[in-house]
Parts: C-alpha cells; sequence; structure tokens
C-alpha cells in the first residue's frame, strides 16, 4: 500500500531512496533545479521509517510531506518495505515497477551502490532492477499499472558516498531551501534528548550539509553543489562549451 500520494500525473524525474529524509540529503538541491527548469520531480520512499530511534512512521509521514513541499516536488509517496530491512526480491521490484509505469520518469535518480547502510546500497540494486523490469512487456503486472516503461538515464545520488562524481549539479541558489527541507523532519533533526548520542543538533546540521556542499561546489568552480555518478561515459556535442576551469 502506497500512502502520502500527492497526485498521480506523470513526472520527469524521480529520485527513488530507502528512507524519507535521504533525498533531502542527497539530491533535494538537485530537485529544485529540476523543477525551476520546468520539470516535474518526484520521490519514491521505500519504507516508512517505523525503525527510527525517534518518532513515529506517521510523524514521519507528516514530515515528509512538509519537506515534499518545501522541495516543489509534484508527487510523493512511500511503499512499505521494512525499515531497515530493504531486500532485492521479485515482490519488491513489482512493487517499484508499478510505481516506475505509473509516474513513467524519463530520468531515475537512485542512491550509489557502495555505503554504510545496507538499505542505501541495496536500494541501487533494487531500483535499478526495477527500471529495467519496468520496461519488459511480459513482467507480470495487471494492466491498470500503465504501459511498459523504462527510464531513459538512471543516476546514482553519491553524497553519502566515499567516491569520485562523474559530475555535480550546482545548488548554491537552494542551499537553504534544501536544508529547510531537512530540518522539516523535526522528530528527527530537532534540538532534543531522546537518542541524543546519535543525532546532532540543528547548527551542526546546517554546518555538515553546507559544508559537504561546499566540498562538491569547490570541484567544479560553483559555490554549492551535490555529487552524482553515472555509469555510462559523457557525450559532448561542442568542446568550446564543456564546462568546469582545467587551470
Ligand atoms: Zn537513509
Amino acid at each position: 500500500m502506497a500512502t502520502g500520494d500527492l497526485s498521480q500525473t506523470t513526472v520527469d524525474v524521480l529520485a527513488i531512496a530507502a528512507h524519507r529524509d535521504d533525498v533531502e540529503q542527497t539530491c533535494g538541491g538537485t530537485l529544485l533545479v529540476q523543477q525551476s527548469l520546468g520539470w516535474r520531480t518526484g520521490i519514491l520512499d521505500l519504507t516508512q521509517g517505523e525503525s527510527g530511534t525517534r518518532g513515529t512512521a506517521e510523524d514521519r509521514a507528516r514530515e515528509a510531506a512538509e519537506a515534499a513541499r518545501i522541495l516543489r516536488v509534484a508527487h510523493r509517496e512511500a511503499l512499505d518495505l521494512p525499515d531497515g530491512n530493504v531486500e532485492n526480491t521479485r515482490e519488491n521490484r513489482l512493487k517499484i515497477a508499478a510505481v516506475l509505469r505509473r509516474l513513467r520518469p524519463r530520468v531515475v535518480i537512485l542512491p550509489y551502490w557502495q555505503g554504510r547502510h545496507p538499505d542505501h546500497y541495496t536500494t541501487a540494486t533494487l531500483g535499478y532492477e526495477s527500471c529495467f523490469a519496468a520496461g519488459l512487456s511480459k513482467f507480470d503486472l495487471p494492466p491498470e499499472h500503465g504501459a511498459p516503461h523504462r527510464p531513459y538515464k538512471i543516476l546514482y545520488a553519491s553524497l553519502y558516498a566515499d567516491v569520485r562524481p562523474t559530475f555535480v549539479v550546482d545548488i548554491t541558489p537552494h542551499i537553504e531551501t534544501r536544508l529547510a527541507s531537512l530540518l522539516s523532519y523535526r522528530s528527527q533533526y530537532g534540538n532534543q534528548t531522546t537518542g541524543s548520542a546519535l543525532f546532532v543538533p540543528e547548527d551542526d546540521i546546517r554546518e555538515r550539509t553546507f559544508s559537504t556542499a561546499r566540498h562538491y561546489g569547490l570541484l567544479a568552480g560553483v559555490r554549492y553543489a551535490e555529487p552524482f555518478v553515472q555509469k555510462e561515459v559523457s557525450l559532448v556535442d561542442d568542446l568550446m562549451m564543456v564546462p568546469v576551469q582545467s587551470i
């Protein structure tokens, strides 16, 4: 069962993540960039956050809806995969493929395929295989989920991973908005005492997210950026237009 549906229309760019608040940390600025360029953006969270140290799944649903409003996404929904136990199974690929056929994104953003949290790196493989399955005409989904659809481009948000990005997206105009979307998860990030050994206060979140974005911005000569990895090579039309100064 999906919850938190904001609409039932298609999107151009869909970010898929294991947990509510992952997108806010890894590619929320990029979703704001795409929205400001006129594209419809969306978020699919695979879990509902029932295993979190703080707050309930209901708290997190409310916070995720608020974050979606701040990120100006056209659609956000959450599947019901178990938080902390995201597995690449046929059942889960079916659930995600059904969403892909309904939302029909051209671009899908997944978490990078290596990392500390198993839910994150499993989502990379699960998401990729779901994108493949969504395009198979014989894949076993009822017709009400829509015609087969395979996203054109799959990108990996690599901010959690210690890898060199293929490219970065300049999010400088959106850095404050992205932080505001993350801070809407009051049950996770507000200044409070429950689980304080695990969580940092708001000021530290601001410093941490800004310094990470600054690091990736410096790699490309802009102020704040978010990093991505793509498996394909980049194609260049005109050498005169290749960005990022060499010396
Ligand atoms: Zn996460």
